[in-house]
This record gives structure tokens, sequence and C-alpha cells, in this order.
């Protein structure tokens, strides 16, 4: 049995067919021009296979509550083409399957948590850190909604007095995570691509700084047990020591946990054992469950 995966992004639209246990056998992308350009070709590719369901996993944000009549939209994305483009349903419509939506990372984190970083455990954050900050929330099997779904890049830091761009980035907020730490903040800062700098460049310790503070926010809200760091500046492996040690620093003794010590938080806050698939895995585990929810 096949299903098909649309990872929506703000740049390309990945489109996968793979199996419902998460295994990828055909891929292709089309860059995220406008729904009218873009929906046609995402619908053709995977038109051609014969899928059984679909899952999506979308930039956002999205609406998220099965009782609205906009369930499946794209709501205020800064891609403004795509405002209040309903994805979901024109793309159930047109391949005529069953299809299930949540945002990119929560069917990340779902992948992780099934099959990845967090098999056995019953919670699970991942968090990308890229063009943007994400995070998607798994408790006990659930990719937590909320009242909207929640969006952890854009939590409040405090910002480092050593830092010349204390502000960020973000249109919306002063110094929230992804205004001080997604790609273009640290590349805006010290006017270098993020891919060039050096290990010693001073971007790395205070990127980890944030990111600590963002994992010690992230614990005493909802104490996940397991942290999943993945995305493009995540790259810079040599970043998770030093987030591991300043989340230690800040959390000051406080959290008792055998895996909050410096030698276990090393399998406290890692990177996604699922690499760069957790999103298609994720995707397609949607599908297989949208499918199973109209079997039910
Ligand atoms: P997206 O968020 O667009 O899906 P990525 O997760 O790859 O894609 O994030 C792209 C961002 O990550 C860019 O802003 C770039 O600066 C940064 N980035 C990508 N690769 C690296 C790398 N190897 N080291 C540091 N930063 C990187
Ligand atoms: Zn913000």
């Amino acid at each position: 049995m096949l299903i098909g995966a649309l990872e929506a992004g703000g740049t390309k639209m990945v489109c996968s067919i793979g199996t419902p246990q998460g295994g990828v056998l055909q891929r292709a992308s089309f860059p995220t021009l406008t729904p009218e350009t873009t929906v046609p070709q995402i619908v053709e590719f995977i038109g051609k296979f014969d899928v059984a369901a679909l899952g999506i996993g979308s930039f956002g944000p999205l609406d998220l509550n099965p009782q609205s009549p906009t369930y499946g939209s794209i709501t205020a994305s800064p891609k403004t083409e795509w405002c209040n483009y309903p994805l979901l349903r024109v793309l159930k419509e047109e391949l005529g399957v069953p299809a299930a939506i949540d945002t990119d990372v929560n069917a990340a984190a779902l992948a992780e948590y099934k099959m990845g970083a967090g098999t056995g455990l019953s919670s699970l954050l991942y968090v990308t850190v890229g063009t943007g900050i994400g995070g998607g929330l798994v408790i006990g099997g659930q990719m937590v909604h909320g009242l909207v779904h929640p969006e952890l890049g854009h939590m409040i830091l405090s910002p480092l007095e050593s830092d010349p761009m204390p502000d960020g980035i973000c249109p919306f907020h002063r110094h929230c995570l992804e205004g001080l730490a997604c790609g273009p903040a640290i590349e805006k800062r010290w006017g270098l691509s993020a891919k060039l700098m050096s290990e010693d460049h001073p971007a790395w310790e205070m990127e980890a700084t944030y990111l600590a503070q963002m994992c010690v926010n992230a614990m005493m809200t909802v104490s996940p047990e397991i942290i999943v760091l993945g995305g493009g500046v995540m790259q810079q492996m040599h970043l998770f020591p030093r987030i591991r040690e300043k989340t230690l620093a800040l959390l000051g003794g406080y959290v008792s946990s055998q895996r909050i010590t410096p030698d276990g938080i090393s399998g406290y806050i890692v990177p996604p054992a699922l690499g760069v698939n957790s999103g298609v895995t994720g995707a397609l585990l949607l599908g297989a469950q949208a499918l199973e929810a109209q079997e039910a």
C-alpha cells in the first residue's frame, strides 16, 4: 500500500510516495510559488501513484481545529499568496483520498516519537532551527495543538548584553527565539553565512545560549522526556555540547533527574535519530493515521 506525503515549506514543496511505516520510495520537489501554480504540480505528481491516503506537514500558522469551517487552511502566513488557502480541503478533493494535516514540526515530532529518538518514551519536543524556528510537541502519542498550536519559535528570551542585535529580526516581537537565533538572524548579526563560520566564532556561544534558554523554558513548561534539535543550523554539531552545558548551568540544579546531569544530558538534548527524514516520515505517518481514521 502506498501513502502520499507532502512537506509544505515556504521555499519548496517536497512530495513523497512511501509506505504506511514511513519508508520513502519516490520523491519530487516544486518551488513554493502561488497556489495556482504549485498545487497542480503537487496533484499531478502524487496523482500518478495509487496512494491510499495523504499526510501533510505544513508551514504555518494553520487552522487545526477540526470543528472550524476553515480546518486545514494556512492562516496568517507571511507568504501572502497562501494566506487562507484551504490546503487540506483542496488536496483531499483533488486526490480523492483521506488526508490529514499538521504543522511540519508536529509531523517531525510524531516521527521521532514513534520511530526515532523518542522510541519508548511518553513525550518528546522537536525543535527545528533553520530559516525560522518551530517546535512540535507529542505527549502520550498525541500531537499537542492547544488553542491554535504551539509557536515555540516566538517565546521571548533574555537577550545577552554582548549581543550586537539584541532585539532580533522578528517583525512581531522583540527578542523572541526565532528573531534572535534562526539562521537569517545569525547571518544578519555577524554579516557572514552561518555555514562558513568557524567553530570558534562568537556566534556559536551566543546561539547556544539562546537555544539553552529555550530548552530551560520548555522543560519548565511541559517537562518533555527528550528534546530533539534539528534543522540547518543544527548541522553545526559542536552546538550540542554547548547547549547541554548551558542548559545545565541555567537550570542551577533545580530539576532532579538522572537525565539532567553532566552525563545524562547527552541523551536528553539530541539530534534527530531520523536525520533529515523526520519530516517526511511524520507526513507518511499522518497519512496512515488518516486512513485508519476513515476505516474505523
Ligand atoms: P528551512 O528552515 O528553510 O526548511 P533549513 O532547516 O536547512 O531549511 O534552514 C536553512 C537555514 O539554516 C539557513 O538560514 C542557513 O543559514 C542555516 N544553515 C543551513 N545549513 C547550515 C549549516 N551547515 N551550518 C549553519 N547553518 C546552516
Ligand atoms: Zn517572534
